[in-house]
């Protein structure tokens, strides 16, 4: 499944070098893939209170340590996507949306390297990546990840105007596989 994720930025954030933002956005979504890929996995959830683990547990092999993110929502992102466009005009391209299976099958695999994908995935930041007042209204109900509530599904449960709201922000727009 793909899926759309609005990313609040500031602008110097918004500014800094392709090659900057992508990392950037990557330690904004980070916290929600499913997979902690780089190298910092955390106490399994067969643990009990002392910290002791299930021998038999198929997600740790008894260690205790998993590399499974209770909290994940995602397993990659690209910046635009299939959804190229869309975070300024509120349109998704019926010819993109349908993907291929040889570049989901390659992203996945990069993926699960824990590095951010080559820039030749991503679509280019002009048109994915704008001013939030340039915003598209279709767009707003979408899925955001804001510094101060973290991933929100429904942003008008904190305020009637996320445009008001992160003033003087920007926006990136993402595609993600789930
Ligand atoms: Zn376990």
């Amino acid at each position: 499944m793909h899926g759309f994720i609005i990313v609040l930025l500031t602008e110097e954030e918004a500014q800094q070098g392709k090659a900057h933002l992508l990392h950037h956005i990557e330690k904004i979504v980070y916290p929600y893939k499913r997979a902690y890929d780089q190298g910092d996995e955390r106490v399994c959830g067969c643990a009990d209170e002392t910290g002791a683990a299930n021998p038999n547990c198929e997600d740790c092999k008894g260690t205790g340590k998993s590399p499974h993110n209770p909290n994940g929502k995602l397993d990659y992102w690209v910046l635009g996507g299939r959804y190229e466009g869309f975070i300024r005009n509120g349109k998704i391209d019926p010819q993109k949306s349908i993907g291929d299976f040889f570049t989901e099958l390659i992203n996945f695999m990069s993926s699960s390297s824990g590095n951010v994908l080559p820039d030749s995935s991503h679509s280019e930041i002009d048109t994915n990546v704008v001013p939030i007042d340039h915003i598209h209204l279709n767009v707003l109900r979408e899925v955001w990840i804001t510094p101060d509530h973290g991933w929100v599904e429904n942003i008008f449960n904190f305020t009637d105007d996320p445009r008001q709201k992160y003033k003087d922000h920007w926006v990136a727009g993402i595609d993600y596989h789930s």
